[in-house]
């Protein structure tokens, strides 16, 4: 294998959407040293978001996900690395060192990234092995749940966990024609995320749409057919629920959260606290590597937020700190602040969440839920800090920006629909006395 000994290398690991975006910032502010961005998936990088939507409703095709072509990496002199997955980094004082890849690689770098991501949480019960069980985070989850999905013999699908991975996968079986059942633990549906309102109004949507949703649910176990395989586990034919009621299922999804990949920071030495630690500028505890994305833990970005640390797991933080983290190790200065965004698409409806809603003390709802068109806008001591808005793109891009100049719209307008929420808007000098 070979051996890449370029003295002012950047090494990237982790070839999603922080590692491409840190890697076309770094040529976009003139960087022109070699740049290796190693990806352990043996895919060209891709977006992982259509996963859970149009892939999975067999909708899209490689080309449609891929984040840049081969030769987009070509142009810009980046030696694009798949299929190889570091596991081993030295490095010196200076901040040069070492890395060996699986496949027997090693690359010396002069600068190192961390965009290593996060893994799939696996479901700690018995049963997870039948065939039919499913998770979804990567490119080869999908294609094998797509798979299954089309399969005509999967009729039944069960959904373990109401965020927003299980319930956008419980909607395309849904509109696939599958019977749906999505398990919570949880009192409510995305309950870690959005305010009851917003829970409450996916619950009533999804119920209205045919899906069955149990919350509280205690599963006890996965069940299959323990019978007669060779050579491998039988087909999964439900979940048990603490009370031994079985929920019958073809197939099983595992949505339950993500895990950050910090097996190398550990190595490294560096701080780790629920992820990669790192400051404003995306520099992580030895203040030579950066990290970015799902893998990292940093201070609270949002301005109107709650201080602290935070971390993301959306497009957009992976964007913002990428942008950061490049800069930084080119030596500029660069901060991330920024109105955190995020979207999910379950059927026809469209959320968009602007802002950090992170110790709300209360909530508007804008319109109403029933036309399944309103707001949910949530203030801190009487001001905007945050908003989901479903299926109202033009409040969600009002709002953000709004959020993003420090402006807030007082409650009482906000509920009266007969105001357009941008002549609502009270901006910052006037916020100050709101
Ligand atoms: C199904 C799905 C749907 C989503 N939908 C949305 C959405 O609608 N809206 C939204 O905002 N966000 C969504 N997200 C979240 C969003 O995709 C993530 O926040 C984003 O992908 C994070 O990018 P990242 O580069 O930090 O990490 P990742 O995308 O996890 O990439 C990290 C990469 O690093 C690789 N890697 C890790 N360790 C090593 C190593 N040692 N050597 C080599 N390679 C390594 C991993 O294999 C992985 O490919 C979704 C995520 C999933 C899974």
């Amino acid at each position: 294998m070979g051996s890449s000994d370029t003295a002012g290398t950047t090494l990237i690991v982790g070839a999603c959407q922080a590692g491409v975006q840190l890697a076309s910032i770094m040529r976009e502010l003139g960087d022109t040293e070699p740049i290796v961005l190693i990806g352990e998936e043996n895919h060209r990088p891709y977006q992982r978001p259509p996963l859970s939507k149009g892939w999975i409703k067999g909708e899209l095709e490689p080309d449609d996900v891929i984040l840049r072509t081969r030769e987009w990496f070509a142009d810009r002199g980046i030696q694009l690395v798949t299929g190889d997955r570091v596991v081993t980094i030295h490095r010196g004082a200076d901040g040069a060192g070492t890395a060996t890849t699986e496949g027997g690689r090693s690359i010396r770098f002069a600068r190192l990234a961390l965009t290593t991501g996060a893994a799939v949480r696996r479901l700690p019960l018995p049963g997870t092995d039948y065939r039919g069980v499913h998770y979804l985070r990567d490119a080869d989850d999908a294609i094998s749940l797509e798979a299954a999905m089309r399969d005509p013999a999967t009729r039944r699908v069960v959904v373990v966990g109401g965020g927003f991975i299980g319930l956008e996968t419980a909607a395309v079986a849904r509109g696939l024609g599958k019977s749906v059942t999505v398990l919570e633990a949880a009192p409510r549906l995305v309950g870690r995320v959005v305010a009851e309102e917003t829970s409450a109004f996916y619950l009533g949507a999804h119920r209205r749409r045919g899906t069955e949703v149990l919350l509280n649910a205690r599963i006890a176990r996965i069940v299959g057919d323990d019978s007669s395989v060779a050579g491998g586990k039988g087909a999964v034919s439900g979940v048990e629920m603490e009370d031994g009621t079985v929920v019958a299922a073809d197939l099983v999804v595992i949505g339950i959260g993500i895990i950050p990949r910090v097996e190398l920071a550990d190595q490294l030495g560096l701080e780790v606290d629920g992820g990669i630690v790192v400051d404003e500028a995306c520099r992580t505890s030895d203040g030579l590597t950066v990290a970015a994305g799902d893998c990292a833990v940093m201070p609270n970005p949002y301005p109107l937020g709650t201080g602290g640390r935070i971390r993301l797991e959306s497009v957009n933080n992976a964007f913002e700190q990428a942008k950061v983290a490049a800069a930084t190790l080119l030596g500029r200065d660069a901060v991330y602040s920024g109105v955190p965004w995020f979207w999910s698409d379950q059927a026809d409806i469209k959320l968009q969440i602007a802002g950090l809603s992170t110790g709300y003390d209360s909530v508007v709802v804008r319109g109403d839920p029933e036309t399944e068109k309103f707001s949910v806008l949530y203030y801190r001591s009487g001001r905007l800090i945050a908003a989901d808005c479903i299926n109202h793109p033009a409040e969600f891009m009002a709002i953000r920006h709004a959020l993003g100049r420090g402006a807030t719209i007082p409650p009482a307008d906000a509920a009266d629909t007969g105001i357009p929420v941008k002549r609502s808007i009270v901006e910052p000098a006037a916020a100050a006395l709101v």
